[in-house]
């Protein structure tokens, strides 16, 4: 799993910064302490490819980026490899093509929320009722088998008994219709 918080070191004409950036969704977030990033990313899963498009925008008054020279904003293309939770990076800063960032990045958590994919589009038959785990930040449901109503059922993300529940749960939704598991 690629997305979630990654740390970056980057340097280019030998100067070097450091930033974090968040890749969830197909989506970057992130800065350092001159400039924050907006952009998208894609990964490819068979290659380890990386490619992101950022904007970087200085929210401190006179800005240098590590290129050294003055911008309010520029734009970089990264392209890198992914191998485990590091990457190393070129970045490409679109304004001045000449400027190449090397960029090594670590990832350090989890993409927040993690959706369990499958899980819903999964539902046992005649489970009805969405909630959400608060353990495992995600929607879940109770689920039991052949055991006395409501006693044995588990959340299928944290594995807790809905009667002893000391993890918190929300209800989110009701699904008419027949289950799909
Ligand atoms: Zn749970």
């Amino acid at each position: 799993m690629k997305e979630g918080l990654w740390t970056a070191v980057f340097n280019a004409r030998g100067i070097s910064g450091a930033g974090v950036i968040y890749l969830a969704n197909g989506q970057a977030l992130g800065g350092d302490s001159l400039y924050y990033y907006k952009g998208s990313y894609e990964f490819d899963e068979a290659t380890g490819r990386l490619q992101a498009n950022l904007k970087a925008t200085a929210f401190v008054a006179g800005a240098i980026p590590v290129f050294g020279i003055p911008a309010s904003s520029f734009n970089l293309n990264i392209n890198g490899v992914v191998s485990g939770d590091t990457a190393t990076a070129t970045g490409i800063v679109s304004e001045i093509p000449t400027v190449r960032m090397q960029i090594n990045l670590v990832k350090r958590a989890d993409k927040i929320g993690l959706w369990p994919r499958g899980r819903l589009e999964g539902r046992p038959a005649g489970v009805s009722d969405i909630y959400w785990c608060y353990a495992k930040r995600g929607p879940t449901v109770y689920s039991g088998k052949g055991e006395e109503y409501r006693e044995a059922y588990r959340c299928q993300l944290c594995g807790q008994r809905l009667v002893d529940d000391p993890n918190r749960h929300d209800f989110v939704l009701h699904i008419e219709g027949p289950g799909v598991g």
